[in-house]
């Protein structure tokens, strides 16, 4: 009950090493009321108390008593290694070491281990105090039955001795029993049975056989052995009956200590097993960790493998397909490139074609044109025959007319092909342009407007091909329109850098589908099949235009509605030039240049290169003009073009005669342009009196050079492509 207090106290103080104190207490109290189970159980949580506490001492107490209870169990080994550990715990204490040797001596004495036993109980004295003869008695009682059992009487005759002189001084009377015991035994062994017998009675001191305790053992077991070779046999039955009441006694004790131990043991093993499944199952765990890892692993491996083989599989088959593609790409390329070798060649096979055709037809027409001038210069010639004669004309002029287009776009598509830019006076340009067109629409009452107030004089362009495209224009507006009026806009739009000249040409035609608009600009090509039979034409015209804007750095755009009339609008930039200064190169009064052109295009292109050079400057289209303009004066110099000679004779020398005769009567120097000029045919044109011989081609600017600076060239070196037709 005390101790149940104090356990209550000892919780609410929580100090470990009272706890451990408390328990060894109760498990005292428990072990002497025969409760082994409790008792093991609290000498165990003592123990660990003491660990808690740190506290060896105590440790070592609660493992003593934990060998005595496995010794009361029977279990000596456990009981041995208990011992061992307590002995291992603590050495400072020398009443814990004689407890912990005599308790080793016993269980070894019952092991029949008795030398070791002897040795336990011989250590056991050496700690048991000097003054203490009941505890040095005990130790000295148990070394006797040692040595006894050990079969050194001798040995156990003097420990007796020295145990029985303890004795005698000592109080308790168990103490000296157990030496009187030992000593009855040893005389029993020496055969002196009286004075074993005078001993073991004095062992008993006066104490009844039937009321002895578990200590007194040893002396029933003496006294039956004594009282039987005295041949005392109702003694000696008295004595085994007491010695099996105490053995019994024994025996529950033990039996109840051994079911304690068991169970702590069963306990132990079960807990090992429980530990040794957990630590299975543990492994199992990790076994099954690992394996799930290196599943996972496995997996992860696996899957790293497969999405690499798959990207590996894609990157291979992307290869394969953009190197597929590629060749494919590749082969397609050089199958395009040979087809496009193949068309550009095909199209330089045409260009070439038209270019030398048209040319080839362009030199037996010039011969044709040529004979009917002749003809037609005739006045002797008849009516009927003049007037048919007038018609081979007209067809053969539209013919070279033709012909000619066939070679501008031979030229442009060749690449031979330049613009020459100089100083241009645009509205003079544009009134030459329009002039031949205003008087057919008026013969065929079509309204004629040219407005140009807008633009400024003098501009930087090449005017040769800005009449070009007015004049081409023009002409498919007169072609096309029937009634009503046609129009030709000039104007200057927009500021500074981005300013541009935008020439409008209107008319109010037939006008021209919408989805015919691109196709229009393409060469060859018209609206319709009707068109040609209807209207004539190559359908060269609107591609000469385009290409001849687009080479200026502008566009040409068309809009236009079916019924109500076409309007053509051509941007270019427009770049303002100073006026130039005019120089007078005639000679004497006269200051007149006279032009002999029949191509009213080249005609325009002349007025507008020399026009800053001269200020009477005047054209005529064929001899007989040229012959009247000579006539009526002012000319200081003539300019002719081959083509406007008759062509009646291939001698150079008869042909130009009757201008040069004529210019040289009125004292005008003379020039000439030839075409593909020979040395013998500059020398028979110079025998025929012209001053000067120009080969052509030649451009617009070289031509100014040769015919306007007094040191006087020879621009029929020129490479440059002529601008006349
Ligand atoms: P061509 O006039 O020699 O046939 P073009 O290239 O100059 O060749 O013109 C191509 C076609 O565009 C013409 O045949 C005609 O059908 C159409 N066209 C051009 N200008 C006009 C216009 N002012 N009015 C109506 N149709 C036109």
């Amino acid at each position: 009950m005390l101790v149940e207090i104090a356990m209550r106290e000892a919780d609410d103080l929580s100090d470990p090493r009272f706890h451990g104190d408390l328990m060894l207490t109760r498990g005292g109290a428990y072990a002497a009321d025969g409760q082994v189970s409790a008792a093991l159980a609290d000498f165990q949580k003592a123990h660990q108390s003491f660990v808690e506490a740190q506290d060896q001492r105590g440790q070592a107490v609660a493992l003593v008593r934990l060998a005595s209870l496995y010794r009361e169990g029977g279990d000596f080994a456990g009981s041995l290694r208990y011992y061992r550990q307590a002995e291992e715990a603590f050495q400072s204490d020398p009443g814990l070491l004689l407890s912990i040797y005599n308790g080793r001596g016993n269980v070894l004495n019952e092991m029949n281990r008795f030398p070791e036993a002897s040795a336990a109980f011989i250590k056991a004295l050496q700690y048991a105090p000097r003054d203490e003869a009941a505890v040095r008695v005990r130790i000295l009682a148990n070394l006797a039955r040692a040595q006894l059992n050990a079969r050194r009487v001798d040995a156990a005759a003097d420990t007796v001795a020295a145990g029985m002189r303890l004795a005698e001084g000592a109080e308790a009377k168990e103490i000296r029993s157990q030496i009187y015991s030992v000593a009855a035994r040893v005389q029993l062994e020496r055969g002196n049975l009286s004075a074993a017998r005078t001993l073991i009675e004095r062992s008993f001191d006066g104490i009844p056989p039937t009321e002895t305790t578990l200590a007194m053992r040893d002396n029933h077991l003496v006294a039956a052995r004594i009282y039987q070779r005295s041949g005392e046999s109702e003694k000696a039955v008295e004595h085994l009956l007491a010695l099996r009441r105490l053995d019994e006694q024994a025996l529950s004790v033990a039996t109840s200590a051994k079911a304690a131990l068991m169970g702590a043991r069963f306990d132990f093993q079960n807990q090992e097993l429980r530990i040794a499944r957990l630590k299975a199952e543990e492994l199992r765990r990790n076994v099954e960790f690992e394996r799930s890892r290196t599943r996972f692993q496995q997996i992860l491996f696996g899957g790293i493998a497969a999405a690499v083989a798959i990207l590996i599989g894609l990157l291979t088959f992307g290869l394969v397909t953009i190197r597929r593609s590629r060749n494919e790409v590749r082969a397609v390329n050089v199958d395009l490139g040979i087809a496009n070798t193949s068309l550009e060649k095909a199209l330089a096979a045409k260009t070439e074609f038209l270019a030398t055709t048209s040319h080839e037809i362009r030199t037996p027409l010039n011969g044709i044109l040529g004979m009917t001038q002749v003809m037609l210069a005739d006045s002797a010639l008849e009516p009927a025959t003049r007037e048919r004669v007038d018609i081979v004309h007209a067809a053969g002029m539209r013919m070279r007319g033709m012909v000619d287009d066939i070679l501008d776009v031979a030229k442009m598509e060749n690449g031979h092909f330049t613009i020459d830019t100089t100083i241009v006076d645009l509205p003079a340009t544009l009134q030459e342009a329009t002039r031949l067109w205003e008087e057919q629409a008026q013969g065929r009452g079509i309204a004629f407007s040219l407005e140009c107030a807008d633009v400024p004089q003098w501009i930087e362009s090449d005017p040769t091909r800005l009449r070009q495209i007015v004049f081409n224009l023009l002409s498919n507006a007169l072609k096309f329109t029937h009634a009503g009026s046609i129009g030709v806009r000039a104007a200057a739009v927009g500021e500074g850098d981005r300013r541009r000249l935008q020439i409008v040409v209107h008319d109010t035609g037939i006008g021209i589908p919408a989805d015919k608009h691109a196709q229009i600009f393409e060469s060859f090509r018209q609206v319709d099949a009707g068109t040609t039979r209807q209207y004539g034409g190559t359908g060269l015209g609107l591609t000469i235009c385009r290409n001849l804007a687009v080479a200026l750095g502008g566009t040409i755009q068309v809009e236009s509605v079916e019924g109500e009339g076409s309007t053509f609008t051509v941007d270019l930039p427009l770049v303002e030039a100073p006026a130039p200064v005019m120089v007078d190169a005639g000679q004497g009064e006269a200051a007149g240049m006279l032009v002999l052109d029949r191509n009213p295009i080249v005609r325009g292109m002349m007025r507008t290169l020399f026009a800053p050079h001269v200020l009477d400057l005047r054209f005529a289209a064929s001899l007989e003009e040229a012959l009247d303009e000579l006539a009526r004066g002012g000319i200081a110099r003539v300019l002719i073009d081959e083509a406007a000679l008759a062509a009646g004779t291939d001698d150079p020398k008869l042909r130009v005669e009757p201008i040069a005769s004529a210019a040289c009567a009125a004292g005008a120097t003379t020039a000439i342009l030839w075409p593909n000029l020979d040395e013998a045919t500059r020398a028979a044109l110079k025998a025929a009196g012209l001053d000067q011989v120009i080969g052509k081609p030649v451009s617009g600017a070289r031509l100014v050079e040769a015919l306007f600076t007094t040191k006087r060239g020879n621009p029929a070196d020129s490479p440059l492509v002529s601008r006349a037709a």
